[in-house]
């Protein structure tokens, strides 16, 4: 009885709780935050484990919010303690700011995306994801358009160059990201659209 209790205040604390953000890689997360205003109000949980299924970092509505209005939604960014680069093992927390924080960028591009869709909508959208490539390349391509919306572009391009740059780097892991993610000319053209419009307003 009381164990069951104890989960409830656990549960219903982290339901309310404000974002939290890990010590060790807190600046480079305020950083990413800054470009983001939108978010200020949204908790999001940034949490790391051990390892994640092929990714690095991951984000994802908390499931205790998930029925409720979806201005009312808190998220969880997970991020993978360790990156497996060339082989090599290295601590997320010791890899370069920039690309830490444009990788970060690219989450919070995800939790833009999640924020303007119903609960209806996030339903289906996951089941995309799981079923069909094209619709990860889709959500990929939408989680680095807001970040390059926001104003993260040189830090998006800073984290791409740093995965494609590795020596020894997977061949499959090279392909997978060009077919999932922006590419520099189409970054570009982001860039060049949003610029004539703030030129315009
Ligand atoms: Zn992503």
């Amino acid at each position: 009885m009381k164990f069951k209790l104890i989960i409830l205040l656990l549960m219903t604390n982290t339901l309310y709780a404000q974002s939290t953000i890990p010590e060790s890689i807190k600046e480079e997360i305020e950083i990413a935050l800054s470009y983001y205003p939108d978010l200020k109000n949204t908790p999001i949980n940034f949490e790391f484990k051990k390892k994640i299924k092929k990714s690095t970092m991951q984000a994802q509505p908390s499931i205790g919010s998930f029925f409720r209005k979806k201005g009312n939604r808190s998220y969880n960014i997970y991020i993978s303690e360790t990156v497996n680069i060339s082989g090599e093992v290295l601590f997320t927390k010791n890899m370069p700011r920039d690309v830490l924080i444009g990788w970060i960028g690219h989450e919070l591009g995800h939790v833009m995306d999640y924020r303007n869709r119903s609960n209806l909508n996030l339903i289906w959208f996951g089941f995309k994801y799981l079923l069909s490539d094209n619709h990860i390349a889709e959500a990929e391509r939408s989680a680095d358009t807001f970040a390059v919306k926001s104003g993260m572009e040189k830090y998006i391009l800073i984290t791409k160059d740093f995965i494609l740059s590795q020596a020894n780097i997977d061949k499959k892991y090279i392909a997978r990201i060009k077919k999932y993610y922006l590419s520099p000319e189409e970054i570009m053209d982001i860039i060049n659209k949003r610029d004539s419009e703030l030129s315009k307003s």
